[in-house]
């Protein structure tokens, strides 16, 4: 029987139960097993956490960029020096890899490290008299109380992605990690702590749908930051809709993958190889769906075929040299187990993979599944599973309308010895990020985001600092 820790949550720099006094379950899915209990917050709890961030944001907003820099290069610094002890429960809460989940926190670090350099540095509109008698400038305030609202699929990456733009601008927070994934979060909280002043950055701990629209309905938070599914996404905006506030939506993805005939076949199921199943697949920018042109289907089919079978993957409680671990829950293993099986039944092929063995733990093999319809489920919706479909397109117009023809516009990538197809077709993919002869890659410099139903707003790059910052006019009567 695994120790099971009961953690409490941070509010305004201190450690508290839930009001309630309530509790609720953190499983480690590669073995379904109780690890931790939370805090199950409520609406006291969304209220103490709120205050808590309105009151610090009364001076950290008044702070100057220098002041707020150094605070996060040592986030950064501290966050590196428990990168192993938090990467290991990052992996535990997850069922990922443990290396894989260990370099995740270099990942976190490397974008407080970016935001600290980039808020030192604000662009804008050159101060002058646009008006006779009159000089004008645009200052870039902070919005306010930040409630940031992270994902299970990549925890504490997903929350730095939100952190750094956010507390770099002179906002503070309220972070809601996902009730699968808290731990290390917390864990975060904890060893930050000494960095940040009291009630910038707060955690609480729970349900998204017991206490979410608690929290993104409470008058004093002024913006919601949310990496999520596409339909949490929708509601979310529809409570925040009643106050009028700011949105941040990173939403579910659908990336296609444009193989023309002239593309290095190696470097294609290299590629995908990684970027197709890497985190189980779980990842919003997945290299999902295929689309091979005529003269490269039958090559790419089985070099891809050939290197799935290759993926090493189990519990990373008992390997160390995995490429992928665990599902994150039962639930999604069902899902995944349902969308294959709806795809075979309408008639698609399974290449390889398809099954869902009997371990005791949310695991699905590697898959890839050939000649989808394309207006089929396996299409269209989003998997977030390690299964992979192949289409063969007639010609550059139809591959084209294929890549667009989902309601996400996440990412996308294009494999293609030419540049000039590689340029016109980036020119009409309808997606925040295009690839070319890459999937995946991503620095902090980077802008990630998407269009269409993957939602609105960028993570990393200074695009990020405009999301979590509002453009004042100030104008002065000078009376010359
Ligand atoms: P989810 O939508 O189930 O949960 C996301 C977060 O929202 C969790 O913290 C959850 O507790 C919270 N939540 C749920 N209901 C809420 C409510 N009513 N009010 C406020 N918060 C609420 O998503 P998930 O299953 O944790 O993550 C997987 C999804 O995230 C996938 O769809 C994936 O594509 C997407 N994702 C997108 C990006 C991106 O950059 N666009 C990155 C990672 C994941």
């Amino acid at each position: 029987m695994t120790d099971v820790k009961t953690y409490q949550q941070f509010i305004g720099g201190q450690w508290v139960d839930a009001a309630s006094g309530e509790t609720q379950a953190v499983e480690n899915p590669a073995v379904y097993q109780q690890i931790a209990r939370v805090p199950a917050s409520g609406q006291e709890d969304v209220n103490r956490a709120v205050e808590a961030a309105a009151r610090a944001f009364e001076t950290w907003s008044l702070t100057t960029p220098q002041t707020r820099s150094l605070a996060l290069l040592k986030v950064a610094d501290l966050l590196d020096a428990n990168a192993d002890e938090i990467g290991r429960l990052e992996s535990l809460q997850t069922g990922k890899p443990v290396q894989a989940a260990i370099d995740e926190m270099a990942v976190a670090s490397d974008l407080f490290r970016f935001f600290a350099g980039a808020c030192r540095v604000p662009e804008g509109l050159a101060v002058t008299e646009y008006l006779e008698g009159h000089t004008s400038m645009v200052r870039r305030d902070p919005v306010g109380v930040v409630a940031s609202i992270a994902p299970w699929n990549y925890p504490l990456y997903m929350a730095a992605w939100k952190l750094g733009p956010a507390l770099a601008t002179g906002n503070t927070c309220v972070l809601k990690p996902a009730s699968r994934t808290p731990l290390s979060a917390l864990r975060f909280a904890e060893v930050v702590a000494e960095a940040l002043p009291a009630g910038v950055l707060n955690v609480i701990t729970g349900s998204g749908g017991v206490m979410g629209d608690m929290l993104v309905a409470h008058p004093k938070v002024r913006m919601i930051s949310i990496t999520g599914d596409t339909v949490t996404g929708k509601h979310i905006a529809s409570v925040a809709a009643a106050g009028v506030k700011r949105l941040h939506l990173e939403l579910g993805g659908k990336a296609p993958v444009i193989v023309y005939d002239d593309a290095d076949v190696d470097l294609v199921a290299d590629t995908l190889r990684f970027a197709s199943y890497w985190n189980s697949g779980q990842d919003c920018t997945a290299a999902c769906r295929v689309i091979a042109g005529p003269g490269v289907y039958d090559n790419l089919l089985g070099a891809l075929a050939d290197r799935v079978k290759t993926i090493k993957w189990g519990n990373p409680l008992e390997h160390d040299d995995l490429d992928i671990g665990s599902l994150i829950g039962k639930f999604q293993a069902d899902k995944i187990e349902l969308m294959v099986n709806n795809a075979i039944e309408a008639k698609a092929e399974l290449v390889v993979g398809g099954h869902r063995p009997a371990n005791q733990g949310a695991y699905f093999e590697p898959t890839v599944i050939a000649n989808p319809d394309q207006r089929s489920e396996i299409v269209q919706e989003e998997v977030f599973g390690p299964v992979v479909t192949v289409q063969r397109f007639t010609d550059e117009d139809q591959a084209i309308a294929w890549a667009n023809d989902v309601k996400y516009g996440l990412a996308s990538s294009v494999f293609t010895g030419s540049i000039a197809k590689a340029m016109r077709t980036a020119r009409r993919l309808q997606f925040g990020t295009v690839w070319i002869n890459e999937h995946f890659t991503l620095a902090s410099e980077t802008p990630h985001g998407g269009v269409k139903e993957s939602g609105w707003g960028k993570d990393g790059s200074k695009y990020a600092l405009e999301d979590y910052t509002v453009v004042k006019h100030v104008t002065i009567n000078t009376g010359i």
